[in-house]
């Protein structure tokens, strides 16, 4: 299975990658998180890549579909993956399109108050990128990961002026590809809204997996 999870940042793209990379047994990319190691390793893409996230803008296309194409290229990729926060603009789909046959788009669908509500209470692990929320997903110990002991964080950009700023450019660059997804028969659209759990059994009913 070759899929995209499609939404706008604090959907539940992540959590729910997580969950597909398991039942499925495929990889989850982001491009996010690529972008974020590139950053930590001190790279030049990495240096090049960080004024653009720390203002909640995009990324150029050809750096993100450097590290895309680099990616897809590992072993690991040969039966399947699921993109998570690619692609973000047309031009990366279409770019994306000559390179990998998408099997299914699926949209969580979640409106902008309800993203927002969210994106304040994130917290996130800066070694293993795991996120959790200070209601509806905290972590065993508060401020500690579950998954590698390491102190979690605010990301720079889950700030609330970014966040706004992310939405925005979600709306205007990337939503556009919804409907470019819609007109190749691939797209399934799942209900973002309700409690993890609840998001869960629809994304494994779209994608025709047991709980
Ligand atoms: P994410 O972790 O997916 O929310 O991404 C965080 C930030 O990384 C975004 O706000 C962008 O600045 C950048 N980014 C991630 N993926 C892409 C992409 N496919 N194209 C352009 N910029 C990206």
């Amino acid at each position: 299975m070759k899929m995209i999870l499609l939404g706008a940042p604090g959907a539940g793209k992540g959590t729910q990658a997580d969950f597909i990379k398991e039942k499925l047994g495929i990889p989850s990319i982001s491009t996010g998180n690529l972008l974020r190691a590139a950053i930590a390793a001190g790279s030049e893409l990495g240096r090049k890549a960080a004024a653009f996230m720390e203002s909640g803008n995009l990324v150029p296309d050809e750096l993100v579909l450097d590290l895309v194409k680099e990616r897809i290229g590992q072993p690991d990729c040969a039966n399947g993956m699921i993109f998570d926060g690619f692609p973000r603009t047309v031009e990366q789909a279409d770019a994306l399109s000559k390179m990998v046959d998408i099997d299914m788009a699926l949209l969580l669908d979640v409106p902008d108050e309800v993203i927002v509500n969210r994106m304040s209470g994130r917290r996130t692990c800066p070694n293993c990128q795991t996120t959790y929320h200070v209601v509806s997903a905290p972590p065993k110990v508060e401020g500690v990961c579950d998954k590698c002991g390491a102190k979690l964080g605010i990301r720079k950009d889950d700030k609330p002026e970014v966040v706004r700023e992310r939405l925005a450019v979600y709306h205007s660059k990337t939503e556009p590809i919804v409907e470019y997804y819609r007109n190749k028969g691939v797209l399934k659209v799942v209900d973002g809204q309700a409690s993890l759990e609840q998001t869960r059994a629809l994304v494994a009913e779209a994608i025709g997996v047991e709980l």
